[in-house]
């Protein structure tokens, strides 16, 4: 398993981190992001990674940041590049650039030209701070009349100002044709706060515990996206974590074929092949009944704030040093049953 190049037989997507600047200067921004961060990939070695992922059949491209419209030359430019390739590209803005109806429908416009496909936008009540929320229903009215959908994502947490609802009851939303209000796609996502030992306040049952454990699934991110990040380092996952876990860090931007030794290395290693079929909170239960001293019910609300946990917490990491080899078999069988069993079942084919 661990050395076939194949393995895990996902659509894999390339993300694309043109800078770790931002305008905004969110707490706890899972990129560690803002206006003083200066960290910038030059646009060959992104050009360099598009080529590379098209050669190896990846899926598609996100670019995200940071906020990548900073560098809106060298945005333009990677996306056209993509398009040209066949890669379908997706933008992850905060919406800055859109302070009025007509600002959002002309960038909309030269994004669209140079072929984007798909568009997501970030607020709440962090991210207002520093981008006012009629900015993001701006650039989300001129993405619904363009004919896109315009995903919003949402900082989940208790007692929030801006919510799906607020967003959905805009004004300037609810005076869209009912079909174009259905082309905006609010989803509400708990924030994390970056340290492992914090624990926030989420509504009820959004924090793993025992008795919803069952629901937390595996990480579908890691060994799925590879994240050419602004500093050069090449991610295993496109989670808050990244940053912040160097072990999810598997390669730099340099040489040539370097998404291919990011893949093999990264396919190499136990540990986040039992993130991608078990995920964080199920470890962290697993090693907590090997030692009772580590806590984890009620305390995270979003599995990246875990993931950080488990591989921080010096107690986390002896439990797995000693004991994660007894989870081979099981995570085998997972890995099995959802890459094989599953998909030859649904398609009718005969089970490998
Ligand atoms: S807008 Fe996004 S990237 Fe920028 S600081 Fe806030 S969370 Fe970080
Ligand atoms: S849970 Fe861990 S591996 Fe998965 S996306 Fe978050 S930081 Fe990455």
């Amino acid at each position: 398993m661990e050395n076939d190049p194949t393995f895990p037989s996902v659509e894999r997507t390339l993300s694309v981190m043109l800078t770790f600047a931002c305008s905004a200067e969110c707490r706890d921004c899972g990129t560690i992001s803002s206006p003083r961060n200066r960290h910038n990939l030059a646009i060959a070695d992104v050009l360099r990674g598009l080529d590379e992922a098209a050669r190896l059949q990846f899926h598609n491209v996100v670019f995200t940041g940071g906020e990548a419209t900073l560098r809106w030359g060298e945005l333009l430019i990677a996306i056209r590049h993509a398009t040209a390739l066949g890669l379908p590209t997706r933008l992850v803005t905060n919406a800055h650039w859109a302070k009025s109806l007509d600002d959002a429908d002309a960038r909309l416009g030269v994004l669209l030209e140079a072929g984007l496909k798909e568009i997501n936008f970030s607020t709440g009540d962090e991210h207002v701070r520093f981008v006012p929320l009629d900015h993001v229903i701006n650039a989300a009215v001129a993405t619904v009349r363009q004919g896109l959908t315009a995903y919003i994502m949402v900082e989940l947490r208790s007692e929030p100002l801006v919510t799906r609802k607020s967003i959905l009851s805009h004004r300037l939303v609810e005076q869209l044709p009912l079909s174009l209000q259905a082309l905006i796609k609010p989803s509400e996502s708990p924030w994390m706060p970056l340290d492992p030992g914090r624990v926030a306040s989420y509504p009820e049952g959004i924090a793993a515990t025992k008795e919803n454990l069952s629901n937390c699934l595996g990480c579908d991110s890691v060994l799925q996206t590879y994240v050419m990040q602004a500093d050069g380092r090449i991610g295993a996952c496109c989670g808050l974590g990244m940053r912040m876990i160097k072990e999810l860090n598997v390669g730099r931007v340099e040489g040539s074929n370097f998404l291919e030794g990011a893949i093999r290395d990264a396919g190499d290693d136990f540990l986040k092949i039992w993130l991608r079929y078990k995920g964080p909170e199920k470890i962290l239960a697993w090693a907590a009944k090997h030692d009772p001293e580590i806590k984890w019910e009620g305390m995270y609300g979003h599995r990246c704030q875990a993931c950080i946990r488990l591989y921080r917490d010096a107690r986390v990491r002896r439990v797995i040093a000693r004991s994660g080899l007894e989870m081979m078999p099981e995570v085998i069988q997972s890995a099995w049953l959802q890459e094989q069993y599953i998909p030859s079942k649904l398609s009718g084919k005969a089970v490998p």
